[in-house]
Order: C-alpha cells, then sequence, then structure tokens
C-alpha cells in the first residue's frame, strides 16, 4: 500500500505556483484573492487560515472582508458587484457554508465566472461538462482529487471507478470530470440501495459523505486505490477507546489501508490538495484576465 500524501504534492503545486507568480509580476499582474467570511465558524476560520497560509507560499496577494452573522445576502452581493469590478482583484472566493438567512445560491451566482476560483458558478460548472479542454476554473476539492491521481500516475481511463456522495461541489463535479477522462462512473447516495455492491467493484473509490467509518473493509477490493475526502471530527468524548476529538475521513483507514493499493489519509490527503488547487485556479484566473496563455 502506497500512501497518498497530499502534504507533499501540494507543496510541490505551490511551490511552481510560486514561480508562476513571480513571472506574471514581471507582466506586472499580482494575482490577488478576495475572500468573504461570514461569521467566526471555527471550522470555516481553520479553512480560511490554511488559503491565507497557501497566498502567502504562492506570493498570491489576500484581501479577507469579515462579516457578523446578521448579513444579508444584498449585502454580500454588493461586495462581490464591487470586487467584480476591481482590476486588482483575480479571485473572489465566498467560504461556505453561510448563515441561514443568506440564500447562498444567489451569493455564489453573483461572482463574475471569470473570478469563481472556487468553480462553483453555474457558468464554470457548465463549462466542465464539455470536456477536460474546458476545466479552466474547476471546483477546487474535485480538481485536487484529479492533481493527486495525476501524480501518482493512476489513470482513470477504463477503471470502474465508484464516486460516493454527489453534492455539487465534490460528488458530482468530481464524477464528471472522471468521466471526462474517460472512466466508467458509477454516483452513488443516501437513496443507493446496496452501497456495498457498488464500492466493492470499484477500482478507485472515491467518498465524500461526511460520515466516519462509512467505508469498511468487506466494501472494498483488493489493490483498490482509495480517495478518502470526507473531513469529520470525532467528538472529544470516546471513539474506540479513543476520546480525542480528532479529524478522520470516511473510510475506516486502519483496516481497509491494508486491502489498498493506493490510499489518501486524513488529515493530510485530499484536504490540502484542494487548497493547492484554490491557488492554481487563482493564478489560471490571473492569467486569463490579464490575455495572458494558462
Ligand atoms: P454534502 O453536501 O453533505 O454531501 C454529502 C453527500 O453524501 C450527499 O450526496 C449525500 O446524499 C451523500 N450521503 C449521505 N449519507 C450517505 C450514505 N449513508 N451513503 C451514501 N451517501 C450518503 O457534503 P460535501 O460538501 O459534498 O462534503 C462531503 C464530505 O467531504 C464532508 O465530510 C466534507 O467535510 C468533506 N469535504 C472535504 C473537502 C476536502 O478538501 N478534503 C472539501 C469539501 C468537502 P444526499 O444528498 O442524497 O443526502
Amino acid at each position: 500500500m502506497e500512501l497518498m500524501d497530499g502534504r507533499k504534492v501540494s507543496k510541490e503545486i505551490l511551490l511552481k505556483l510560486k514561480d508562476d507568480v513571480a513571472r506574471l509580476h514581471f507582466d506586472h499582474v499580482h494575482p490577488k484573492l478576495a475572500v468573504i467570511l461570514v461569521g467566526k465558524d471555527p471550522a470555516s476560520l481553520a479553512y480560511v487560515r490554511q488559503k491565507q497560509k497557501a497566498c502567502a507560499t504562492t506570493g498570491i496577494e489576500w484581501e479577507q472582508f469579515d462579516y457578523d452573522e446578521p448579513v444579508t445576502t444584498e449585502v454580500l452581493i454588493d461586495k462581490i458587484n464591487e470586487l467584480n469590478t476591481d482590476d486588482k482583484i483575480h479571485g473572489i472566493l465566498v467560504q461556505l457554508p453561510l448563515p441561514e438567512q443568506v440564500y447562498s445560491p444567489d451569493v455564489i451566482r453573483a461572482i463574475d465566472p471569470k473570478k469563481d476560483v472556487d468553480g462553483f458558478t453555474a457558468y464554470n460548472l457548465g463549462k466542465m461538462f464539455i470536456n477536460t479542454d474546458f476545466e479552466d476554473l474547476a471546483p477546487c476539492t474535485p480538481l485536487g482529487v484529479i492533481r493527486m491521481l495525476e501524480h501518482y500516475k493512476i489513470n482513470p481511463k477504463g477503471k470502474e471507478v465508484v464516486v460516493v456522495g454527489h453534492s455539487n461541489i465534490v460528488g458530482k463535479p468530481l464524477a464528471m470530470m472522471l468521466l471526462n477522462r474517460d472512466a466508467t462512473v458509477t454516483v452513488c447516495h443516501v437513496h443507493t440501495k446496496d452501497l456495498a455492491f457498488h464500492t466493492k467493484r470499484a477500482d478507485i473509490l472515491c467518498v465524500a459523505v461526511g460520515k466516519p467509518d462509512l467505508i469498511t473493509e468487506d466494501m472494498v477490493k483488493d489493490g483498490a486505490v482509495i480517495v478518502d475526502i470526507g473531513i469529520n471530527r470525532l467528538p472529544t468524548r470516546l471513539r474506540r477507546g479513543r476520546s480525542d476529538g480528532r479529524l478522520v475521513g470516511d473510510v475506516d483507514f486502519e483496516n481497509v489501508s491494508k486491502k489498498a493499493s493506493y490510499i489518501t489519509p486524513v488529515p493530510g490527503g485530499v484536504g490540502p490538495m484542494t487548497v493547492a488547487c484554490l491557488m492554481e485556479n487563482t493564478v489560471t484566473a490571473a492569467k486569463r484576465l490579464n490575455n495572458i496563455n494558462p
């Protein structure tokens, strides 16, 4: 079994991007990411910190706009409209989830697709359906999975790939990106009748659900590639005799890793790849907005 080391691979991506950013400076382009953060959810704060750190590593400029929880949809859209027309801003990221009173689809829709570095707008998602040439600003987590497979020379072409989870930001776009690479893709979700029937057939199994231990040893075939996208914080009290509040994925890593050929750890797998791909998208957006070939 080989561990797919997201920390190591993401560092390589960030170093390459640092060179790209330095080259852009010669053309007087200073890639800049604007981040909108609402409230003080500890997980959101941690994700934003990781993204800010990656910006510092690559030389991408960072501007953060913090709002208190009572903020309205209209206030956020006004800010996005301002950022859309600001030539110094190349990427706009709205940290999700937003509080209940805000209608997230309207907020996402307001982002100029050219600056939509999270790849969540209908325009960028729709383009991604065409083929790999149109995956300009693809959603960062699915893109991170693709970059991880590329790094370990795991070609999805002709493989049985099973994606568990069909959210608009992870499962669905990931399934489409794998289909674009000629995999035979099955998508499972909460209504799938016999999950194990499908997962056992997978050459590559990608899991994005948010349920610890959803995938157990008996549900995977020998030699499968396992991509665990889920991030779950265990309760601080008691889990198999442990009581540490640590982060785990959706896969029973300890036992499934004995059967897998490759597996991503959590933490240190897809998470850092997601952040690296956000940086990649920001640099891509900066190049495209300035008519520089990517
Ligand atoms: P989500 O919107 O809650 O989607 C979860 C998906 O799992 C849904 O399609 C849901 O189906 C399906 N599901 C729920 N229970 C299931 C079950 N028992 N069997 C099979 N499918 C089931 O979550 P998300 O935003 O896609 O995120 C999924 C996980 O990935 C979370 O743990 C999240 O923290 C993590 N994540 C990680 C990264 C990263 O960088 N590593 C990035 C984003 C998300 P229904 O919709 O039909 O209920």
